[in-house]
C-alpha cells in the first residue's frame, strides 16, 4: 500500500489528488460557467460557510425563509427562495404558475387535470432548457416567429387553460420580440404571472433587479455561475405572492420538485457568495478581466487569418477575448480548435459559440486561476499558430 510519504503533497488531499486517483485528468476552465466544464469556482466565503453550516442540524423550511428573506435584501427584491440552480427554479415557477398555495393541486402534479396548465412562449425565447417548465406536467402553447413575435399574437393565444408567459433574457436569444415590459402589462391584465428565466445575465449586478422591476413576477438565476455559489443552487426573486406560492411547491415539501432538494450546506454556501458577489465593486472586477483578455488577444492578434478583440456586451457578460476566422484563415474550423485545446497538455476548455454555425472561439476569464492567463496565452498561440499554416 501506499504510504503518504510516496504522494506529492504527504498525501494531503488536493482537488488533484482526488481527481487523479480516479484516473481522470483536471483541465483549465477558459470557457466560462458551463456545467458539463464544471460550472464556477465556489467563493472561499462560500466553502468556509458550507463547512460551518455542517455543524448544525434547522428546520429546512425556517431555513429556506429566512434566506429568502435575506436574498431580497441583499439584491433589493420584495422577496426571493432558493432552487437547485436555475433550471430548478424553471421547474418551480411552472409548478407554482399552475398549483399556487393547494396542497392538493401541488400533490397532483405533473398530473394537471382540472388545471391551466399552458404556458405560453415566445418561439424566438425557446431555449436548450425550457424543457425543465415542462417538467410538472405543463404544456407550451408558441407564438411568433423564431426572430420576432408581436403582443397581439401572445394576447390571441391566451384562454381559460393559461397558467402563465415565459420570458427568457439570455444572450443568443432575439431581441425583435415582445419586451418584458409589454408582456407583463398583459398578463397582469388577465392576472396571470410572467415567469423569467434570467439564469446567466449576472453580472451586471444590476440585473439583480432588473427584471423584478420590469413586471416578472418570478425571476430563476443561477448560484452556479459569476455568483460562485455551489454549483448546483440558483434563486428566484420575485413578486412575494408568487415566492411564497414557488417555496410551497418546492423541495423539502413532497411533490414533483422533491429531488430538487438543496442541503443546508448549499444554502449557506449561496447566501455568502451571494454576499460577496454583491459587495464587488463592478468596476474594478471588469478592468481586471479586461487587463487579462488584453494579455490573451496580444498574443495571438498578428496570426494571419484570425481577427482578436475583446468583447463585453449582451452576449459576453464579462470581457471576453473573442477569436474570429476571416475570409484568409487557412486551417480548421473552431470547434476542431476547441477540440485540441482540450486534449493538449495542459487541457483547456474554451468556448465556442454554441448557434448552429459558430461564428467565434472565445476564452472567459471567470474561472481562470493565478498563472493561468498566462498558460492560456502561450497554449491558445501554439495551436492557432499551428492551425493557420493549414494543419
Ligand atoms: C445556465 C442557464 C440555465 C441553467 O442554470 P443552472 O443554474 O445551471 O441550472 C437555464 N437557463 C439559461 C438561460 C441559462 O443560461
Amino acid at each position: 500500500m501506499a504510504t503518504s510519504s510516496d504522494q506529492p503533497n504527504g498525501g494531503k488531499l488536493t482537488g488533484s489528488s482526488i481527481v487523479e486517483s480516479l484516473g481522470i485528468t483536471p483541465l483549465i476552465n477558459a470557457g466560462g460557467p458551463n456545467t458539463k466544464h464544471s460550472g464556477s469556482r465556489p467563493r472561499p466565503e462560500a466553502i468556509e460557510a458550507m463547512e460551518a453550516m455542517s455543524e448544525v442540524f434547522v428546520d429546512i423550511d425556517e431555513l429556506l425563509l429566512a434566506a429568502g428573506e435575506r436574498i431580497a435584501a441583499l439584491t433589493g427584491n420584495e422577496a426571493a427562495t432558493i432552487t437547485s440552480g436555475a433550471s430548478g427554479g424553471l421547474v418551480v415557477q411552472a409548478a407554482a404558475a399552475m398549483a399556487k398555495d393547494d396542497p392538493k393541486l401541488i400533490s397532483q402534479l405533473p398530473i394537471t387535470d382540472g388545471i391551466p396548465n399552458e404556458l405560453i412562449i415566445q418561439r424566438g425565447h425557446r431555449f436548450i432548457y425550457d424543457h425543465l417548465y415542462l417538467s410538472p406536467g405543463s404544456r407550451f402553447v408558441e407564438v411568433g416567429r423564431p426572430t420576432d413575435c408581436t403582443i397581439d399574437e401572445i394576447e390571441a393565444a391566451i384562454g381559460p387553460n393559461t397558467a402563465g408567459l415565459i420570458h427568457l433574457a439570455s444572450p443568443f436569444k432575439s431581441e425583435l420580440g415582445v419586451t418584458l415590459p409589454a408582456l407583463a402589462d398583459l398578463a397582469h391584465s388577465r392576472s396571470l404571472p410572467v415567469l423569467a428565466d434570467c439564469a446567466s445575465m449576472l453580472p451586471p449586478r444590476e440585473n439583480l433587479t432588473k427584471y423584478t422591476s420590469q413586471g416578472a413576477d418570478l425571476v430563476s438565476f443561477s448560484g452556479g455561475k459569476a455568483v460562485r455559489g455551489p454549483q448546483s443552487t440558483g434563486f428566484l426573486v420575485g413578486k412575494p405572492e408568487w415566492i411564497e406560492y414557488a417555496r410551497l411547491n418546492n423541495s423539502p415539501n413532497p411533490g414533483v420538485t422533491r429531488a430538487q432538494k438543496v442541503s443546508k450546506e448549499e444554502i449557506a454556501g449561496l447566501l455568502a457568495a451571494l454576499e460577496a458577489f454583491v459587495e464587488i465593486d463592478e468596476e474594478s472586477e471588469t478592468k481586471n478581466y479586461r487587463d487579462q483578455m488584453t494579455f490573451i488577444v496580444d498574443q495571438i492578434a498578428e496570426i494571419p487569418g484570425l481577427s482578436a478583440e475583446i468583447i463585453h456586451n449582451l452576449d459576453h457578460y464579462i470581457p471576453h477575448a473573442v477569436v474570429r476566422f476571416g475570409e484568409s484563415w487557412r486551417g480548421p474550423g473552431y470547434s476542431e480548435i476547441a477540440n485540441r485545446l482540450k486534449v493538449g497538455s495542459p487541457r483547456i476548455y474554451a468556448a465556442v459559440d454554441y448557434r448552429e454555425t459558430p461564428s467565434f472561439i472565445s476564452i472567459d476569464p471567470l474561472n481562470l486561476q493565478d498563472g493561468e492567463v498566462a498558460i492560456v496565452a502561450e497554449q491558445f498561440r501554439k495551436v492557432l499558430i499551428d492551425a493557420s499554416s493549414g494543419n
